[in-house]
This record gives structure tokens, C-alpha cells and sequence, in this order.
């Protein structure tokens, strides 16, 4: 008998949202699950974000060794100014369990991720996540797979894209009565991508298959405090219930995806059900280039702005380090997402850090960072500010001098402000390192909770299930707690590096759609 594997990825799904939903009844079908198998928290990258954390699930690597820090990296010109660019499948250096189940004979579908675009040429079938709808066909292989879907009745192909007709409200922000539309387009796009999961499943199975479904996130990010019983909502009232009960019913939704694509699979499968990341309520923002300023490591430019809520125009989003007078700045944050600082390499041209001064600087950085008090309560905002130790060897390398953990789990905000900490009027949705993770099927026991795991266990957990032996420098290990008596992971080999030459950037459209996204979900203010 082949061994089946198949992982639901939930993007930013918690167990703080799903326990009491369960309890609700929402979410029957789950519940059963979590009843008849094995639960756990599952614990995410050090950034506990999309691109570093998916990558991390699949590759069983950590950021410092496949290189998905961000969506985005920042690149230096010869005038000491910064620029972003996209990281795509190219960045990654670490290889997927696709690949390792391949080299071992199996077949693997992988569904929705990010950064599978170009898309990987492996044995079995790959739709790219973070796509925009007009390029899926570069994220798509092999090749006949996009006319295939295209010729589907039952979902539009451009629902499984990024950004479907959405552009314009990314910068002028979604007004409330386009919250409902908003709402269903998630509902509409993960509904679109079990069909596909399940049409694949029937029509060629491969041992192999893991899709993830992205709403939870996307909702999470815009409508947190409806969902947390233990948020304040806002305003009691017809609308809030009503945007209240339009959350529950994506849940439900959610719920009716995860049996169908389960039934589809069928009893024989041993399944997964993880999130990325976990979620909580982020109850302030700290503007951290303010800090960089006050503290002499950046200077505005004379054009920035002071926030004042939804200020961003266009321009600004296309060119945000606009506001950096990169000529008289040494170190800056170029994303929400990365919660990071850079320090700026000098290139030659003398801005910036010296490779013999980076030491001093950086470490002076972290304590001032952790000295720092919230002039309003006395307290330290920043929990912890990590070190990258592949820096001191490359300043080529994608990945933030200093990775901040804040006070309320939320990301920082990089515009200006002459505060770095200001209080949010109402909670909003962060992400948060606990994750979920439920695994159900004839190999997991039963009816057993969990201490957490490690988003790095899975990649080895996955290749025990498909009788994979495990390459022995995979970082996590195998939760045989999780499994029945008697099954231990065999170990062999190594996993291939990726090197991977062609690399020309990513087409401006795909990058703009990219930034547009953000903008949406919060990782640009
Ligand atoms: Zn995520």
C-alpha cells in the first residue's frame, strides 16, 4: 500500500480563533478531527511571517539556510540608495520535500504557496500562490495545466491569482461598504482553490499533495477584533453584527473546504492540518525608522510626511524609502513584514557601515533597542532584537542585522511620525508564533493533545508518512508522540541544494501587484 500525505495549510490560522469557534459549532468537521487525532500549537519561524514560515514547513530549513526572510529584499545602488526586490522560488536555496519526494520516486502536487513562481519543474503539478491572475501561467506546471484550469466551469482560473480587480481599494483602503464584497472574494478564492485540490486528487493523485488555503489570513488581517471573543469589536450595532456574522460564516465555510478535501483524499490518507503562523491582536504601532532617527542611524528626507492614517498615496507605496535621505542614513526598516532593521553595507562610496566597524554597531544597536522604554508606561517595547549570524560573513545576504520581537507580537510600521510608540484606537490583527497543527489518519493516535511543535518538524513528519527516508540535515526532528507506537523515521542522504542561475527580476507588474497586496494586508504602513 502507498502511504498518502495531505497537508491543509490554513494560512495565519490560531487555535485562540478556532478553539471557541469549535465550541460555537462553526466548525464541526475540524472539531471531529482535533477529537480523533493529534493536536498541537505548532511554533513558527523567528518571524513568524508567510514567506519565511511556509518555506521553513516545506524545505525543513530555517530562514538562515533557504533564504526567505520577506516578501521583498532590499538591493543597494552605487548612491547609497536602497530599492526592493521581489524574492521569488529562485531565492529559495534550501530543497522542498516536493523535490526529495521526487528524487525517492513519489509524486507531489503543491498548491498556493508562495514563492513557487517560476513554477519548480517537478514531478506532479504546482499552481503558484501570490500570483497575479495575468502571469499564472508562469506559475503553473506543467504548462497544460493552466488551459486545463482556465477551461473549468466550475471556479474562474483568475480567482486563484492575486488581486482580482482589487487594485484600486489597496491604496485607498477598503471602505465599510465594500467589507461584505471583501469578505466573499476570500470565501470565493478559498472555495476555488479546494476545487482544484480536489479535482487534482480524482482526476491524477500523486502521494503527495498540500495546498494551502489563504483566507484565514487575509480575514484575520482586516477584521481580528470581530472574530477574538476577547477583543472589543468597536461600536455595538447593526454593523458590527452584521460584519460579526459574516466572519463566522467564512469559518463555516472554511470548515465545509477542510471535510471536502479530506473526503476527497480519502480514509487511506494520513492528513495535516497547519498554519504559518499563529494570530493575535497587535494593540499599538511602533514607528521604528522614528526610532533609527532619534537614535542618529537614519535621517527623513525633506519630503516625508508625518502618518496620519491612511496618508500613503500611490507614489508612496511604489517609492516608500522616498522618505530616507539615503546619503546620511547607516541603517533603516524596509517592510512592516520583515520587522527588521538593515544596516547598510558601504559600498565604497562612504555611506554607510564598514565591515570593521559592523560589529560595534550592531550591538550597540540591540542594546539600545533593548534599553528603550515606552515614554508613556515606563516599559521596554522591544521583547527581543536577534542577531543574524550569517551577516558577519556576507553582506549579501537577504536578512535583516536585527530581527525585533514587539511588545504585542504586531509588525512595525516604517513611516514617519515624531512618536515611535502611539497607542491603535481599536485592536487590529497581527501575526503570532504559535500556529496549529492537527494531524488525523492511520498513522497519527487519537483523541492526543500535544506540547507544541516546531513549523520545522513537519518536513520530516511528512517524509516519515510518505516512507521517505529523511535527509539527515533537515533542522527539525520527528514528533513520533504524534504517530502510533512502532513508526520512527529511517534517515538518508542529504537534501540537494538549489542553485538556480537565471535570474532576471521580477516583471514590474508582478512586483506592483506584490506591494499592492501588502499595502492591503497591513505589511506597508
Ligand atoms: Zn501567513
Amino acid at each position: 500500500m502507498t502511504n498518502r500525505v495531505l497537508m491543509i495549510g490554513l494560512d495565519g490560522a490560531t487555535f485562540r480563533l478556532l478553539r471557541p469557534l469549535c465550541e460555537m459549532g462553526v466548525l464541526p468537521f475540524l472539531a471531529s478531527m482535533m477529537r480523533g487525532g493529534v493536536v498541537a500549537d505548532l511554533m513558527s519561524t523567528n518571524n513568524p511571517l508567510t514567506p519565511p514560515a511556509w518555506t521553513s514547513m516545506t524545505t525543513g530549513r530555517s530562514p538562515e539556510v533557504h533564504g526567505i526572510y520577506d516578501f521583498l529584499r532590499p538591493a543597494y545602488l552605487d548612491d547609497g540608495s536602497v530599492y526592493l526586490k521581489v524574492n521569488d522560488r529562485r531565492d529559495n536555496r534550501a530543497e522542498t520535500i516536493f523535490s526529495i519526494a521526487n528524487r525517492n520516486k513519489l509524486r507531489a502536487t503543491a498548491l498556493n504557496f508562495y514563492g513557487h513562481s517560476p513554477a519548480p519543474q517537478i514531478d506532479g503539478y504546482v499552481v503558484s500562490g501570490f500570483v497575479p491572475w495575468k502571469h499564472l501561467r508562469h506559475g503553473m506546471h506543467p504548462p497544460e495545466l493552466f488551459d486545463k484550469l482556465k477551461a473549468s466551469k466550475n471556479f474562474d482560473y483568475r480567482d486563484l491569482g492575486m488581486d482580482i480587480g482589487e487594485e484600486k481599494k489597496c491604496i485607498t483602503g477598503i471602505k465599510a461598504d465594500e467589507h461584505a464584497d471583501w469578505i466573499e472574494l476570500q470565501n470565493v478564492r478559498d472555495a476555488a482553490w479546494t476545487e482544484v485540490t480536489c479535482r487534482m486528487m480524482q482526476d491524477d493523485r500523486t502521494e503527495l499533495t498540500a495546498v494551502v488555503l489563504d483566507g484565514p489570513d487575509k480575514l484575520q488581517h482586516l477584521f481580528y477584533r470581530y472574530v477574538d471573543p476577547d477583543c472589543y469589536p468597536g461600536a455595538p450595532g447593526p454593523e458590527t453584527e452584521a460584519l460579526k456574522t459574516l466572519c463566522i460564516d467564512f469559518y463555516r465555510r472554511m470548515d465545509g473546504n477542510i471535510r471536502r478535501l479530506v473526503a476527497a483524499a480519502g480514509p487511506d490518507t494520513n492528513v495535516l492540518v497547519t498554519s504559518d503562523h499563529g494570530f493575535g491582536p497587535t494593540t499599538e504601532i511602533v514607528y521604528i525608522n522614528e526610532w533609527l532617527s532619534q537614535n542618529g542611524y537614519l535621517v527623513w528626507s525633506k519630503n516625508s510626511v508625518a502618518d496620519t492614517k491612511g496618508s500613503l498615496t500611490a507614489d508612496k507605496i511604489k517609492d516608500h524609502l522616498g522618505m530616507i535621505d539615503w546619503r546620511k542614513s547607516v541603517a533603516f526598516c524596509p517592510t512592516p513584514s520583515s520587522n527588521g532593521i538593515y544596516l547598510k553595507p558601504d559600498m565604497g562610496n562612504g555611506i554607510g557601515v564598514k565591515p570593521d566597524d559592523y560589529l560595534e554597531t550592531v550591538l550597540t544597536m540591540r542594546k539600545q533597542l533593548l534599553d528603550f522604554r515606552d515614554p508613556r508606561d515606563g516599559k521596554p517595547v522591544f521583547l527581543d532584537a536577534t542577531l543574524n549570524k550569517l551577516r558577519g560573513k556576507s553582506f549579501v545576504e537577504p536578512c535583516p542585522d536585527i530581527t525585533l520581537k514587539l511588545r504585542d507580537g504586531g509588525f512595525v510600521s516604517i513611516l514617519a511620525q515624531d512618536q515611535v510608540v502611539v497607542q491603535r484606537e481599536l485592536a487590529d490583527g497581527t501575526h503570532n508564533p504559535a500556529g496549529i497543527f492537527v494531524g488525523f489518519g492511520p498513522m497519527f493516535r487519537s483523541g492526543v493533545s500535544l506540547d507544541a511543535l516546531n513549523i520545522l518538524d513537519m518536513a520530516p513528519l511528512m517524509l516519515t508518512l510518505l516512507g521517505v527516508p529523511v535527509p539527515r540535515d533537515l533542522e527539525g526532528r520527528l514528533p513520533t508522540e504524534a504517530l502510533d507506537d512502532g513508526i520512527s523515521a529511517t534517515t538518508g542522504g542529504f537534501t540537494m541544494a538549489t542553485v538556480d542561475t537565471d535570474h532576471e527580476e521580477v516583471s514590474e507588474e508582478d512586483r506592483e501587484a506584490l506591494l499592492r497586496q501588502m499595502k492591503q494586508l497591513g505589511y506597508m504602513d
